[in-house]
């Protein structure tokens, strides 16, 4: 009996991949990083690779060798492996490369394997993280005597605010570093630029190849600006659930949890849910709750370490051991991870992807 539990609707993983490629009419790369956004690397890649997608992306090395361990054979594609890492590791498993620097390149190339090394240039466009900027000119052909360039990729900054500029300018620059590359004869490439965001938005910059991430879990990019996950035409992966521990009823002025911070404003009945910050409650989260009975219960006072506090209302039928939602694809009434993240100065996102290792991943085909 786990008291707490994510639980991950994998069909509508495969959906969402689905969506994505139709919508776009380009191949998909599935992000599966970060434990594929909490949601559980190995199932997920399965998942995605069900519903179409060619490829998978990951941040680290590490991911992307456990995915081989498992047995995955799609092409992998690695983005934040820096100098030092075991680029050998990487070659023998056939996992593919993202580089940004010059001594990158050089690391990788020295690799000795049975595989040649296989390696996407990763440009910047214009957000000032990764990728080729002041050394882009500098890139000679000797730096890549040993190694396959098999991509160019660049990332949006602002690919949730459809309207900005800054997505025209990135654009345009990709366009111009990727003519580049291929005015010294590589022609064959794979060139990816679209995150969710692009991909639901951007038709002009879906090149060969996009790399969806949150939207594959079903969430939007940016309630505000792109809408709904619904109105995206997605389908919300995960529900989080946990047990009330205890619901016990108290009398009007009750101090409320640490420091006090709340009190009943009448007599009520308050359930204990058995989740807390070391499981990625946020605890920060105001006007923000569960689900329990056919009605939102909102938090009252500070979350602990492993609970937090819910004023379920003085006619509430819950009692002790009963489920509750914490999110879910809303479609009950429930809170929603888009919710949690509002209500925590965060993003979808980061709820998901901090749930903690405490709570167990159940996979179900049917969790809504
Ligand atoms: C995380 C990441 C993505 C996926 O972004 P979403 O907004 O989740 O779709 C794509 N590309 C790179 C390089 C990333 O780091």
């Amino acid at each position: 009996m786990n008291r707490a539990e994510a639980r991950i609707d994998l069909a509508r993983i495969s959906e969402n991949v689905k969506h994505l490629k139709n919508l776009s009419g380009t191949d998909v790369m599935a992000v599966v990083k970060a434990d594929a956004y909490g949601h559980g690397l190995v199932e997920v890649a399965r998942a995605a690779i069900d519903g179409g997608a060619s490829a998978l992306g990951v941040a680290l090395l590490e991911e992307a060798i456990t995915l081989r361990n498992a047995g995955i054979t799609s092409p992998i594609l690695a983005w934040l492996v820096p100098p030092g890492s075991d680029f050998k590791s990487a070659v023998d498993n056939d996992i593919e490369l993202a580089a940004s620097s010059i001594i990158a390149l050089e690391q990788i190339g020295s690799v000795t394997s049975k595989n040649r090394p296989r390696v996407h240039l990763e440009v910047d466009t214009g957000m000032t993280r990764g990728g080729f900027l002041s050394e882009w000119g500098k890139l000679d052909a000797h730096h890549v005597a040993n190694i396959d360039i098999v991509g160019i990729f660049s990332h949006f900054a602002r690919a949730d605010e459809p309207d900005q500029e800054q997505n025209d300018q990135q654009r345009a620059r990709f366009k111009e570093m990727v003519a580049t590359l291929e005015s010294f004869g590589y022609t064959n490439i794979v060139r990816h630029l679209s995150n969710s965001a692009a991909t639901l938005k951007d038709d002009q910059s879906r090149f060969d190849m996009v790399r969806a991430g949150i939207a594959i879990y079903g969430l939007t990019p940016d309630l505000e600006n792109l809408g709904s996950s619904e109105s995206l035409g997605l389908k919300p992966a995960m529900q989080l659930r946990a047990k009330l521990h205890l619901v016990k009823q108290v009398p009007e002025g009750a101090a409320v949890g640490y420091g006090a911070t709340a009190h009943t404003t009448s007599e009520t009945k308050l359930g204990i849910v058995a989740m807390g910050y070391a499981d990625g409650i946020p605890r920060i989260a105001k006007n923000v709750g569960v689900f329990v009975h056919g009605r939102k219960a909102p938090v009252i006072g500070r979350i602990s370490m492993d609970q937090f506090v819910v004023d379920l209302g003085a006619d509430s039928t819950a009692v002790s051991g009963d489920w509750v939602i914490v999110f879910g694809d809303g479609s009950k009434g429930e809170y929603t991870a888009d919710d949690w993240g509002a209500a925590s100065l965060s993003i979808n996102y980061e709820i998901v992807t901090r749930i903690g290792p405490r709570v167990p991943r159940i996979y179900a085909h049917h969790v809504y």
